[in-house]
């Protein structure tokens, strides 16, 4: 049995600290997983004090946001602009692609992203897809082979843009299965790998989920003749869980369940089936994300 394993990072807390120790607990299980970098400045400060509303602060108090985050990325761009993550991290990211892990591309922007998706244009959409494009293939000198919009905020304009770069497959939503997502009633070519399981975030602290049960909460999910695809966050998995991320990997280990890079998948089967992204919202998250139907 299989779980994909795909590993956000959406900061320059996240690149710094949460990637390399990720990789040394991916090592330390044999493990490789999928990288997906913001390499453009970081302004996520910025974002989460936007998204200050009760809601939120709950959601803020209920994960303990400043020890899932750290105080430095919750301020970060809020006074003065983000630092630009791929001039100064570089060698962090090409660590992480020398070790043989797939490497794609989040963002340039997270926090504009996020903040903008609806307002930007077919133009605007491809330089700002294009300048992480760039930047990622500078930092690790070969093209990056996917890519994960932030958020899960995709749209079907979005997609024709991917189109236009040579990625291999897209990860932007949450969903089942394995598709081609069509747009005006025509296939795309480059397939998605949804992911299907939820993220720390979404569940911790809710029902009878806590740091105690998480890992078993997260294995009883997985459906075995189904795509199985996690999400983890290099700001938390890699930093403040990451002692429980550990434990994840060895108990996956032990019931036999192998996580792999999302490309693995389409190695062994073409994907037949054609689905198209749509606006949904999911538990736990704020605002809408992208979903299969
Ligand atoms: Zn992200």
């Amino acid at each position: 049995m299989k779980i994909g394993l795909r590993i956000d990072v959406d900061t320059f807390r996240g690149t710094k600290i949460g990637v390399p120790n990720l990789c040394e607990i991916l090592a330390a299980y044999n493990v490789k997983a999928s990288f997906f970098f913001s390499v453009g400045p970081d302004n996520m400060g910025r974002h989460l004090w936007r998204l200050l509303r009760p809601a939120f602060f709950m959601k803020m108090l209920r994960t303990k946001a400043s020890n899932l985050y750290g105080w430095d990325i919750l301020l970060k761009g809020t006074f003065f602009p983000g630092p630009v993550i791929g001039e100064r991290l570089a060698g962090i990211i090409r660590a992480a692609s020398n070790k043989g892990h797939e490497i794609g591309l989040h963002a340039w922007d997270h926090h504009h992203w996020q903040a903008h998706i609806d307002t930007m244009d077919r133009p605007a959409l491809r330089r700002i897809l294009l300048k992480g494009f760039d930047e990622l293939t500078r930092i690790t000198g070969k093209p990056p082979s996917c890519s994960a919009a932030p958020a899960w905020k995709c749209s079907n304009q979005v997609l024709l843009e991917k189109e236009r770069l040579p990625f291999y497959y897209n990860s932007d939503c949450r969903g089942r299965s394995i598709f081609y997502p069509s747009v005006d009633g025509k296939a795309l070519s480059q397939p998605q790998i949804p992911v299907t399981l939820p993220t720390y975030d979404e569940v911790i602290g809710r029902g009878s989920v806590s740091e105690l049960n998480y890992n078993e909460y997260i294995l009883s999910l997985i459906k075995p003749e189904e795509l199985n695809v996690l999400t983890v966050h290099a700001e938390v998995e890699g930093i403040s869980c990451a002692t429980m991320f550990g434990r994840f990997l060895k108990k996956a280990r032990s019931k036999e369940i192998a996580l792999v890079p999302l490309g693995t998948f389409l190695q062994e089967n073409t994907p037949v089936e054609k689905s198209s992204i749509e606006r949904g919202k999911i538990h736990g998250r704020d605002g809408w994300v992208s979903i299969q139907v």
